[in-house]
């Protein structure tokens, strides 16, 4: 049995996403170790649809894939100022903190230790970048979010550990734009107050802009963390893969079964970002019946 990992590290998000202060990642080491005692092979630096495609690993003589490439596409917001200097995706900015040991004074991963940071977002990721900012020596850390707290996706523990750790909420508020200075880095990010109105499809109170309540909040590092999505490498070069509107691969709830043969899949890929408790049962319920479907071949 063969992993194969587009960075030059397994994990998936465990290794590059949550921070070492909430899952050391010695925790990970382990368990990469274990599978590797039961003779799994890891290839690191292999981006399947790239240096190799599904097909051409049928051609190998593999005889079942599993894709569990997760959900790490970030979405940005598409408003001005999102290429200056110092804006990060969340994944981004976590990933040169976690996997590549940015946070190390003799790194040479290069990253903005700024001073005053704006994370844009609500949900879990928002509040790991947030405190991760503020580990890398931030004064002031900003949690923009566009409804109320009661809205908020994260977790409300990861809320408490955020507000105990200094993080300053800016909730009903949404960036319409972020401003460089002469040398296209960021110095500061201007916003709208927002106020709900009736729930959208979502089930959530539609937050609406409130006409000329624009005001700014000066920082030097922006970080988007607005959601992600399947990287479209896979599905693209694998034609007769099933993907649904926002880029998920179609299975069989049961088995894991895409709609192409002995091929499976789970996880963030299938169910969007999601837990690791639920990419872990995928991960086993495919693997039953990949047994199932390899026992029948002979
Ligand atoms: C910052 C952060 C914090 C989180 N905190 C929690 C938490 O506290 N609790 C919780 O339950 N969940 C948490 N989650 C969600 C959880 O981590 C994910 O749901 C889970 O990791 C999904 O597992 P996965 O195996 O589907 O994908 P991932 O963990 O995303 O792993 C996918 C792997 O596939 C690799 N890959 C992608 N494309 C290719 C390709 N083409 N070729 C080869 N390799 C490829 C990626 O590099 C990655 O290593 C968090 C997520 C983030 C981003």
């Amino acid at each position: 049995m063969t992993i194969f990992e587009a960075l030059h590290a397994p994990g998936g998000v465990l290794t590059y996403g949550i921070p070492e202060f909430r899952l050391p990642k010695k925790i990970v080491e382990k368990e990469m170790e274990n599978l590797k005692k039961l003779g799994v092979e890891v290839k690191t630096n292999v981006v399947v649809g790239c240096s190799v495609t599904v097909d051409e690993l049928f051609s190998q003589g593999f005889e079942a894939i599993f894709i569990s490439s997760g959900a790490g596409l970030p979405r940005f917001m598409n408003i001005p100022g999102e290429n200056l200097n110092g804006v990060y995706s969340a994944n981004e900015f976590l990933t040169r903190i976690n996997l590549m040991k940015a946070y190390k004074s003799d790194s040479q991963t290069p990253i903005k230790r700024a001073n005053r940071v704006a994370v844009v977002g609500g949900g879990n990721v928002a509040m790991d970048a947030a405190r991760a900012a503020k580990r890398l020596g931030a004064r002031d850390v900003y949690v923009i979010y566009r409804r109320s707290e009661n809205e908020m996706p994260a977790r409300k523990e990861e809320v408490q550990h955020a507000k105990e750790e200094g993080i300053i909420f800016k909730t009903l508020c949404q960036p319409t734009r972020i401003h460089g200075d002469s040398l296209n880095f960021v110095d500061k990010i201007i916003c709208s107050r927002m106020e709900l109105k009736e729930p959208d499809e979502s089930g959530r109170r539609r937050p609406v802009e409130k006409k000329g309540s624009e005001f700014e909040i000066c920082v030097d590092c922006v970080i988007i963390s607005i959601g992600t999505s399947p990287n479209p490498l896979i599905r693209r070069s694998t034609p007769d893969l099933e993907a649904n509107s926002w880029g998920g691969l179609v299975v069989d709830p049961k088995t894991g079964l895409t709609s192409k043969k002995a091929v499976y899949a789970g996880g963030d890929v299938v169910t969007g970002a999601a837990t690791v408790i639920l990419a872990m049962g995928a991960g086993k319920n495919a693997a039953r019946s990949i047994d199932k479907y390899l026992s029948e071949l002979g």
